[in-house]
C-alpha cells in the first residue's frame, strides 16, 4: 500500500515536471513571436504529403511505430503567413490537419484571439490541400465569411460540388478569385502571386505561390510534375526569391519499388539535386524541400539521406520553422 502511494506520488511529480517542460516550450514559441513582431513571416505548419503519416494501410517500417505513437511534427503540408504590424494571418492550404494547424498559427500570432485566419489560399483540389475546408462548415466551427482565395477552375469546383458548395451557400467561406501571375495585395507589406504549374489536374488547375514581404520573398511549390514540363524555369524563379519551398514527395525510386522514376509525375529529390548541382552555395541554401511522402527518408532527421541533403548545401523544411519576409 505504502509502495503504491509512493508510486502514485512519483507519477504525479513526473506529470508536473513534464507539463512544466511543455510550458517552457510554449514560452519559447511566444519569445520567437516577439522577436519578429514588427515584420512579416512564414511559419511552417506541416511538411508531409497529402495522406499524412502514418499513412493509411501502410505495412512498411516507415509507419509501424507511428500507429502506436503519433508524432506531432507529422502534419500535412501547410504554411502560415503572419503580418504582425497589420495584425493579420493567412493560411496556405486547408489540410486534414487544419484544426491543430490553425491553433499553431494563432499561438504565433500574438495579436489574435481566434483560430480563424484572415484568408486561406489553395493550390489545388487534391485531398491534402483543400479538404480541411470542411471544418469551417456547420458540423464543425460554422465559420462566418472566411475569405478563400482560389484559381477559376478550383473556384468552380467548390461552388458546384457538395459538400463544398454548402460552405459557399451558407457563407462559411467567401470565394476570392485569383488569376495566373496576378498579384493580390493582402496588407501594405504582404503580396501574393499565384502561378500555374503542371500537375495531375483532374478537378482544378494547380498553382504555386510567390509570397512577398517587405524585405524578402518565398516560392511555394508543394506539388509539380517534372521541372522540365513547366513553362517557367525553376532556376531563374529561385534567383528571384529568398526561400524556395519545393516538392520533395519522393527521395528516390527505392521508396516505391521502381527504377523508372521518369514515369512518376514528381521531381524526385535526387533529380532536383542533380538539376541544382551547379548553383552557388547561396542559391542552394534557399532550397527547402517539403511535401514528403510517408516513405521519404527525409522525414527522419537521422537518416543518411537527410545528412546527404544537408552536406550538399540544401535544406529540409521542418514543422515549426519560421522565416522572416
Ligand atoms: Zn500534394
Ligand atoms: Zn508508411
Ligand atoms: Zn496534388
Amino acid at each position: 500500500m505504502r509502495n503504491l502511494k509512493h508510486f502514485l506520488f512519483s507519477c504525479f511529480m513526473i506529470g508536473i515536471i513534464i507539463s512544466s517542460f511543455g510550458q517552457q516550450a510554449d514560452e519559447q514559441i511566444t519569445q520567437t513571436a516577439i522577436t519578429i513582431k514588427n515584420g512579416v513571416s512564414i511559419l511552417i505548419l506541416g511538411t508531409v504529403q497529402d495522406a499524412g503519416s502514418p499513412h493509411i494501410a501502410c505495412e512498411k517500417a516507415c509507419c509501424a511505430t507511428l500507429f502506436k505513437n503519433q508524432d506531432a511534427s507529422r502534419k500535412v503540408v501547410s504554411l502560415g503567413v503572419i503580418d504582425s504590424k497589420a495584425q493579420k494571418s493567412f493560411l496556405f492550404e486547408a489540410t486534414p490537419d487544419i484544426a491543430a494547424q490553425l491553433r499553431d498559427l494563432r499561438k504565433h500570432s500574438t495579436f489574435k484571439n481566434t483560430d480563424i485566419p484572415d484568408g486561406i489560399f489553395l493550390t489545388h483540389a487534391h485531398i491534402g490541400h483543400y479538404t480541411g475546408l470542411m471544418y469551417l462548415g456547420k458540423e464543425a466551427t460554422n465559420a462566418n465569411v472566411v475569405p478563400v482565395f482560389a484559381m477559376p477552375k478550383m473556384e468552380r469546383f467548390l461552388e458546384n460540388n457538395g459538400p463544398w458548395s454548402q460552405l459557399v451557400s451558407h457563407q462559411n467561406i467567401i470565394l476570392n478569385p485569383l488569376q495566373n501571375r496576378e498579384e493580390t495585395q493582402l496588407t501594405p507589406n504582404l503580396k501574393v502571386v499565384p502561378f500555374t504549374v503542371p500537375h495531375r489536374d483532374e478537378y482544378s488547375e494547380t498553382v504555386g505561390y510567390r509570397i512577398k514581404g517587405p524585405n524578402k520573398s518565398a516560392l511555394f511549390i508543394p506539388d509539380i510534375d517534372k521541372w522540365e514540363k513547366w513553362d517557367a524555369e525553376i532556376i531563374s524563379e529561385i534567383k528571384n526569391v529568398d526561400y524556395a519551398f519545393l516538392d520533395a514527395t519522393f527521395y528516390d525510386g527505392t521508396e516505391i519499388n521502381t527504377r523508372d522514376i521518369s514515369e512518376i509525375p514528381h521531381p524526385f529529390v535526387i533529380e532536383s539535386m542533380a538539376l541544382f548541382e551547379n548553383l552557388s552555395s547561396s542559391e542552394k541554401k534557399k532550397i527547402h524541400f517539403i511535401h514528403f511522402n510517408h516513405t521519404n527518408p527525409l522525414l527522419r532527421s537521422n537518416s543518411e539521406q537527410t545528412q546527404k541533403i544537408l552536406e550538399n548545401g540544401f535544406q529540409i523544411t521542418r514543422k515549426g520553422q519560421r522565416f522572416e519576409l
